[in-house]
Order: structure tokens, then C-alpha cells, then sequence
């Protein structure tokens, strides 16, 4: 376990102003293209899951979505902000070979956005793989997209991020949005509004705690998941760190662990597009390790 209490950051694309207006809308469309291998709905449906995920996040971003559009993402007059396939010869002149390219143009602030999506990868994943599974890496590309176009570049060190991309694992890796994200969104747009014992699980029950009261300090952690033992599922600390004071201000937690409590409530987890209140109970007096006494969805 490592105890990282100076968390380094991804880089902002503009580091004094780069950033999107927060006092007005972003209007932004999703390019209906024939050459996209993403049907059309589940296309729009990843790009709004993703949203709502970062919205959380960034609370104070209001961006507003205006339907389908025909004009290509490259092609798109300035002031508006776009997301969409763009015809495979025409992406891999401009861009080479990635999977996706967000473009951001800024004077005193972010003014214009695009997201462009090569279809090769994502046809070839369709093939080999089937809808949902090329869904789901269009959702993961989509998301580090969308830390580009909030004006964030790539981290290079360590992967607690969406904007890792060396070492580069896989689309899987980027599907989850990590604590390293939302530190940085919480540095670039500040945050306004309520944080109560919010986690985010990952696919493989990884879960993480964005923020949590420990011994007075603000904790990120990072639990992994350990499987079921007498049909209860347990997770254990894999890593955690202390939210530097200037990030923690205004988000509480309603949730306590280690010395203070042995029973830790989560009233918000969020999992797979829904959303659950968890009851854990800690099983060894350190409290690094922990059972799920109870689930229920939140309707
Ligand atoms: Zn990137």
C-alpha cells in the first residue's frame, strides 16, 4: 500500500485559462455519421452516461445537448462543440492512427470542442466481439475524451486516471473515472454542491471512495474486491491517500472508517448505470478489510 499525499495531477492543455466559461451553456451534437459502427442511441446513450458521471464531478459545467447533427466534427464552424465518427480516410489523414482525437481550441477561455472517433477499431472490435463489447470501449474512449475536452491532457506517470495513456493498458482502463479525475476537475472548475459517501465501482468491483473522513483528514481510497466468503462480498484498502485541504473544501462525507467506526455506510455507490446504498462492516480491527452486509438499489 502506498500513501500518496502530494497526488500528481493530469496536466491542463492551458494551464491559466483553458478552461470552459462555467456562467454559460456549452451547446454541443452527437454527428449522426453513416460510416459510425455505433448504432446511433447506444452511441448518444455512452456520451450521456459519461456526462452524468462527470457532472458530479464538475457540478459547475452546464453543458447542453442540442440532438443529432449532420455536419463532420472536423468540420464544425467555431462557438459549438461536437462529438462524432469521422470517415475513416479523412480521420487517419489528420490524426494517424488513434482510436479517438479531441481537438480544443481557447483565447480567454475554451470556446470550441470537438470529438473525433475513427471507425476501424471500433468496427473491428463489432466483428470479433459483438455490440455490447464495442459499446463499451466506444463508452471507456468517449470518457478520456471528454477529460480532453474539459481541457485536460494526458498523465504519464501512474494510472489512477482516465488520462493515463503511458503506460497504456487498454480501452478498459479508461472506462472508470478515478480519483486523479476528480481532483483535477475539482482543481480546474472548483465544486459547489454535496459529496455524501459517493463511490464509483469499476467492472471488476474495484471501488472507489472519492472522499472520506478518517481521523480528521480527507481520505481518497481504493478498494479491491476480494470475493464472497459465507455469501457475503468482501473488499479490502488497496490504496489510499489524504485530498489536499484546498480540494476537500465544501464536499462532505457522510460516511467514517478506521479507528472511529467498524461500519461503514455508503449512500450512493454507483455501478453499471444504477445506483445503491451499500452497508460494510469492517472484519479485522485495522480495517483494511471489509463485508458487504447490505445492498439495496436506489430507484
Ligand atoms: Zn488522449
Amino acid at each position: 500500500m502506498t500513501h500518496d499525499l502530494s497526488p500528481q495531477l493530469p496536466p491542463l492543455f492551458n494551464s491559466v485559462q483553458g478552461i470552459w466559461d462555467v456562467n454559460s451553456p456549452i451547446k454541443f451534437h452527437y454527428h449522426n455519421s453513416m460510416h459510425s459502427p455505433i448504432e446511433v442511441t447506444a452511441g448518444i446513450q455512452a456520451i450521456m452516461d459519461n456526462l452524468a458521471v462527470i457532472k458530479l464531478f464538475a457540478p459547475r459545467l452546464n453543458f447542453e445537448y442540442q440532438g443529432l447533427t449532420s455536419t463532420a466534427p472536423a468540420l464544425i464552424p467555431n462557438g459549438q462543440f461536437e462529438i462524432g465518427f469521422t470517415r475513416e480516410e479523412l480521420f487517419r489523414s489528420r490524426w494517424g492512427l488513434s482510436w479517438g482525437y479531441a481537438y480544443v481550441w481557447w483565447a480567454s477561455h475554451i470556446y470550441d470542442s470537438m470529438q473525433s472517433y475513427r471507425p476501424a477499431p471500433f468496427l473491428n472490435i463489432l466483428e470479433t466481439q459483438g455490440v455490447s463489447e464495442a459499446n463499451h470501449a466506444f463508452r471507456a474512449i468517449n470518457l478520456h475524451e471528454w477529460g480532453h475536452s474539459l481541457g485536460v491532457n494526458h498523465l504519464n506517470s501512474g494510472q489512477h486516471s482516465i488520462m493515463a495513456n503511458n503506460p497504456y493498458n487498454s480501452w478498459k482502463f479508461q472506462g472508470i473515472l478515478r480519483w486523479t479525475d476528480m481532483l483535477q476537475y475539482w482543481r480546474t472548475y472548483g465544486y459547489s454542491g454535496e459529496m455524501k459517501g459517493y463511490v464509483l465501482l469499476d467492472e471488476d468491483l474495484t471501488m472507489y471512495i472519492p472522499s472520506m473522513e478518517w481521523a480528521n483528514a480527507e481520505y481518497w481510497i481504493e478498494m479491491s474486491y476480494d470475493g464472497t466468503v459465507n455469501g457475503s462480498h468482501q473488499f479490502s484498502v488497496k490504496d489510499l491517500g489524504v485530498i489536499p485541504e484546498h480540494y476537500a473544501v465544501q464536499i462532505t462525507s457522510c460516511a467514517s472508517i478506521g479507528p472511529k467506526s467498524s461500519r461503514l455506510v455508503i449512500t450512493e455507490a454507483f455501478w453499471k448505470g444504477s445506483r445503491y446504498t451499500l452497508t460494510l462492516e469492517a472484519i479485522n480491527t485495522a480495517a483494511t478489510t471489509w463485508k458487504v452486509v447490505n445492498a439495496e438499489l436506489i430507484p
